[in-house]
Order: C-alpha cells, then structure tokens, then sequence
C-alpha cells in the first residue's frame, strides 16, 4: 500500500520507517513545516538542516571558486531538455514542434 506525505500529499517512495523521524513527511516539506523559522520559504533560516541556506552556502562557495551558479543550473537544464527532445523525436514528435523546440533550446 502507498504511503503519502502529510504535508505535500505526494507518495513516499521509500518504506515508511524512513520517515517515521519526519512525522510521516519528507525531510524537506518536514523541515518547512515544523523547523523552518522564517515565514519565508525563500528566505534561510537560523536551522542548520535549512535546504535553503544549504543552496545558500553551495552557490557561495561556487562564487568563491570563480564559478558561476546560474550557469551551472542553466547547463544542467539545457542538457536535460535536449535529453527529453530526443527522446520524444525517438517516439515520433511532429518536425514542426522539433524546429520549434530547437530555436528556444540551442
Ligand atoms: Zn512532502
Ligand atoms: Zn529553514
């Protein structure tokens, strides 16, 4: 039997013991409904297993590396949807939508 999260209602795909800790939640949606000190999920908060600061801290020490954030995020999205355009140009996706598709995603 499927088990969902109480927060967000979606399925919890591992066995339910792994969430027991979580009042039956994901860790993430456990952690902005109970831990979260902001009103603002967008916002860090003070909690050391804030997934807000985390991505906080991540693009921080990215920066201080010479690199940058919203490239990396923006390469990792460009390959994933040339790898879903060709998977749905293996299953028969009209050209017109592919010449589309290839102008937006280049
Ligand atoms: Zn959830
Ligand atoms: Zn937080």
């Amino acid at each position: 039997m499927a088990n969902f999260c109480k927060s967000c209602g979606s399925e919890l795909k591992g066995p339910l013991e792994a969430y027991e800790a979580f009042e039956g939640m994901h860790w993430l949606c456990f952690h902005y409904a109970f831990e979260h000190y902001s009103d603002d999920p967008d916002v860090p908060c003070q909690s050391r297993h804030c997934p807000t600061w985390h991505i906080e801290i991540l693009k921080e020490a990215l920066i201080a590396r010479g690199e940058d954030p919203d490239k990396i995020i923006n390469d990792a999205i460009e390959l994933s949807w040339s790898k879903s355009l060709k998977a749905k140009q293996s299953n028969g996706v009209s050209s017109f939508l592919q010449k589309g598709l290839s102008k937006v995603f280049k």
